[in-house]
C-alpha cells in the first residue's frame, strides 16, 4: 500500500490546549471538505522535495532516519482529512506505537467509522466543530457520530469562529460540550496573520460561552505570531 504524504516536519503546536509542544507533524494530502477559510496548502507536489511517496513501512523508517523521535511531545497527523487515510494509518501508527510514541490527531471530526477503526493508536483527538457560518457546511449529524466513538480518548474540540457566528449555534456547541465532556477550544478566524473578529467580539462570546458552559477557553491560533509552520 502506498500513499502520498504532503509534508513531514518538526514544529511547535499552534492551537489548542497543547499550545507551545514540539511535535512532528505529518501532513496527509486528501480532504473530504471544502471549508471556505481554508488556508492550508495539503495537495501533493511532485516539484516539492517535502512531497513523497511512502508505504507505511517506510515511512516509518524515515521518521526513525531523520528524527530523534524521543525529543517530540507527540507525532501530529494533519491535513487535510488524515483520517481518509485510515487503511494506511492501522499498518502504521502500530508501528510507532511500539516504540512509545504519543500519536495526536487533527480532524475535521466528520468521519467516525474512519476514526473507530485506528482510535486504540490514538492518544489525543483535536476534533473540528465546524459552524455553517463559517463554512457554508451543516456538519452537526456528523460530529455528533463523531463524538460518540470519542469516548475512550482524551478529546477537545476546536470552533473556528467569526463574526457571523450565531446563537444557535453557541447553543448547539455548548450542547456538545455538555453532552461529550469536552472542553470547548474557541479559535479566533485568522485572515492572513490578523483575527478577523474583534478582540471585543472575541471577550464577549468567550463569556457567553462560558455562561452556559464553563469548560471553554479562546485560544488564537499561535503558530502565526509565532511565524511557524
Ligand atoms: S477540514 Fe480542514 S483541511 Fe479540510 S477544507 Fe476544512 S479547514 Fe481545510
Amino acid at each position: 500500500m502506498e500513499l502520498k504524504v504532503k509534508e513531514i516536519f518538526d514544529s511547535i503546536q499552534g492551537e489548542g490546549p497543547y499550545v507551545g509542544v514540539r511535535q512532528l507533524f505529518i501532513r496527509f494530502c486528501r480532504c473530504n471538505l471544502l471549508c471556505e477559510y481554508c488556508d492550508t496548502d495539503f495537495t501533493y507536489n511532485f516539484e516539492d522535495n517535502s512531497s513523497k511517496i511512502f508505504t507505511p513501512k517506510s515511512l516509518y523508517e524515515f521518521i526513525k532516519k531523520e528524527y530523534n523521535i524521543s525529543e517530540f511531545h507527540s507525532v501530529s497527523l494533519t491535513g487535510g482529512e488524515p483520517l481518509l487515510e485510515w487503511n494506511f494509518l492501522q499498518e502504521f501508527l502500530p508501528l510507532l506505537k511500539n516504540d512509545g510514541v504519543k500519536i495526536y490527531l487533527e480532524t475535521n471530526a466528520t468521519l467516525a467509522k474512519e476514526f473507530y477503526l485506528i482510535s486504540d493508536y490514538i492518544d489525543i483527538v483535536s476534533a473540528d466543530i465546524k459552524l455553517k457560518s463559517s463554512t457554508g457546511l451543516d456538519t452537526t449529524e456528523l460530529h455528533s457520530e463523531f463524538f460518540r466513538n470519542c469516548s475512550k480518548t482524551e478529546t477537545f474540540a476546536k470552533i473556528v469562529f467569526d463574526e457571523n457566528i450565531t446563537d444557535k449555534e453557541i447553543k448547539k456547541c455548548a450542547e456538545f460540550g455538555e453532552k461529550y465532556n469536552i472542553e470547548l477550544i474557541l479559535q479566533p478566524k485568522m485572515i492572513g496573520n490578523k483575527m478577523s473578529p474583534s478582540a471585543q467580539f472575541c471577550q464577549n462570546l468567550l463569556n457567553k460561552f462560558t455562561k452556559i458552559y464553563p469548560k471553554t477557553r479562546l485560544i488564537p491560533q499561535v503558530h502565526k505570531f509565532l511565524d511557524v509552520r
